[in-house]
């Protein structure tokens, strides 16, 4: 019999299961009870401290039981519930939950996807959730890709890998400086910050970005494109890679994909389409036009963590020929004994991005993938357009709100009182301050979460439906919540109650 080791991390078996099953029966009670909750508390960061207390690290240990209890305690009821029906802020979903379990799983076993030595099962399943995705959104499942912590990385995960791709072939030991000219790259004004990141992390600094104007439907001036290309190579620039948006962060516009496509042929360059939001909507038939072209790209960035329901934290990069991901990010350190000892080829996962240590996040998406299925995705990404229509038209026929904009399912509007109905009356410095104090109130009052976004110099507030709870009810008691609380709010600036 083999020794045992008594270890203060170790929970008795007994412990672990009456433990484990009080949890989820935690969790069961939390979904069956989140839409009577708060969407948030609305705490401040200092009644947060109170509630959490200040104490030192401790020296002795706990027992799990009442720890876990105590943690729960403090996140069910301290949140912020991006779960809840009527949380449509930014782009975070509501959390499959099956990607809850999945997760529990996944940290039981812990393989370390880095290497398939590591993560036999694990690898393979991460593969086949990459080649799912690709067949999801429609294009070629031959793509190839990782899974990584979300649109961000994605999108910086290929940034690099094109570059590479681009560049002259010593890049990687000469580095920018020795590149004949400035390398240069192309994206609309709408990308997402990340391009941002990307221009200062790997050192292009953001004058490299060439930030190309939208037209009237916010879509990326494709002509415009093209003319800046030949202007920088007539300069002697390096352009090298052009950024499509298939769903931009602010209202959901994809661009002309096809034409973008046409533009980075023409000129040898790389087609990075950033769909972190927008790409799962191209698995609705009626929708697949509207991303015509995505099949073109080099590679594309898309988050399961957004319109694929997983759990934070799951993005995914997919590149049509993952070589170049390789060449890339492929090292051989002594230290590494990775190649296979058959003679089959070995795919590991530290060769396709940043990380080396890895994290088994494919485990949620892939799960979720099995348990809805296309057809289930179809249905609720459907559904979730349809109610950001629904919550379109309502701004439309209401007499104090005016609708902006609605496009996958974003939908921007803003309150207008009564006395400033007609358009000519309307005075945009006092409704931008009235509605970005109504949006502040919204987001500290718990009953609906919304966020913002500035549309031709208006403050609107902005609802992203990513939410398989919300129903037609939730959008017309959002609808309740925010004329009773902009009415409110405009009175008391009228009474000078509050001074903007
Ligand atoms: C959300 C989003 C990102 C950033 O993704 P994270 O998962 O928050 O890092 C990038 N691009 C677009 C278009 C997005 O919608």
């Amino acid at each position: 019999m083999t020794e045992k080791r008594e270890v203060p991390i170790k929970i008795a078996l007994d412990e672990f299961r009456v433990v484990g099953y009080k949890l989820i029966d935690a969790i069961a009670d939390f979904y069956d009870t989140i839409h009577e909750r708060p969407v948030t508390t609305g705490e401040t960061p200092t009644q947060i401290q109170a509630v959490l207390g200040t104490a030192s690290l401790p020296e002795q240990g706990r027992p799990a039981s009442e720890l876990i209890s105590t943690a729960t305690d403090l996140l069910f009821n301290h949140s912020l519930l991006n779960g809840h029906p009527k949380f449509f802020g930014y782009i975070t979903s509501s959390p499959a939950p099956i990607g809850a379990l999945a997760d529990l799983l996944a940290a039981a076993v812990n393989p370390n996807v880095g290497a398939n030595i590591l993560s036999p099962m694990a690898t393979a399943i991460e593969k086949q959730t990459v080649k799912w995705l690709a067949e999801l959104i429609g294009v070629s499942s031959s793509y190839g890709g990782i899974l990584v912590s979300g649109g961000n990385m994605a999108n910086l995960t290929a940034f690099l890998t094109a570059r590479t791709a681009k560049a002259s072939s010593d890049i990687k030991v000469g580095g920018l400086v020795n590149m004949p000219g400035e390398m240069v790259f192309y994206c609309s004004k709408a990308t997402h910050t990340w391009i941002d990141k990307a221009a200062v992390l790997f050192g292009h600094g953001s004058n490299a970005v060439r930030w190309i104007p939208t037209d009237a439907t916010n879509r990326m001036d494709t002509a415009i494109l093209a003319r800046t290309i030949e202007e920088d190579s007539k300069k002697g620039k390096i352009p090298f890679l052009v950024i499509g948006n298939a769903g931009d962060v602010s209202t959901g516009v994809v661009d002309n994909l096809n034409e973008i496509a046409a533009v980075c042929k023409a000129h040898n360059l790389w087609f990075h389409i950033d769909g972190a939001y927008g790409a799962p909507a191209a698995v609705i038939p009626e929708y697949k036009n509207l991303f015509d072209g995505m099949q073109e790209a080099d590679s594309i960035a898309l988050d399961p963590h957004k319109w694929l329901y997983a759990p934070l934290e799951a993005g995914c990069t997919l590149v049509k020929n993952p070589q170049y991901s390789i060449d890339t990010y492929s090292a051989h350190p002594v230290y590494y004994n990775f190649e296979a000892s058959t003679d089959e080829p070995t795919l590991n996962y530290y060769e396709y991005g940043f990380q080396n240590s890895r994290g088994f996040r494919a485990l949620k998406v892939w799960l979720a993938l099995q348990q809805v299925g296309r057809s289930g995705y179809i249905r609720m990404i459907t559904e979730d357009i349809k109610l950001s229509q629904f919550l379109f038209s309502e701004a439309q026929r209401h007499p104090e709100l005016e609708a902006v904009t609605q496009n996958l399912s974003v939908t921007t509007f803003r309150y207008v009182p009564a006395e400033y109905a007609q358009a000519e009356k309307r005075n945009d410095t006092y409704l931008n301050a009235l509605n970005e104090k109504l949006l502040n109130e919204l987001q500290r009052g718990g009953k609906v979460f919304l966020s913002n976004a500035i549309i031709a110099n208006k403050y609107c507030l902005r609802a992203c439906i990513v939410n398989f709870r919300t129903s037609k009810q939730d959008i017309l008691e959002a609808i309740d919540v925010i004329i009773a609380e902009g009415a409110r709010i405009h009175k008391l600036i009228q009474e000078a109650v509050i001074v903007i």
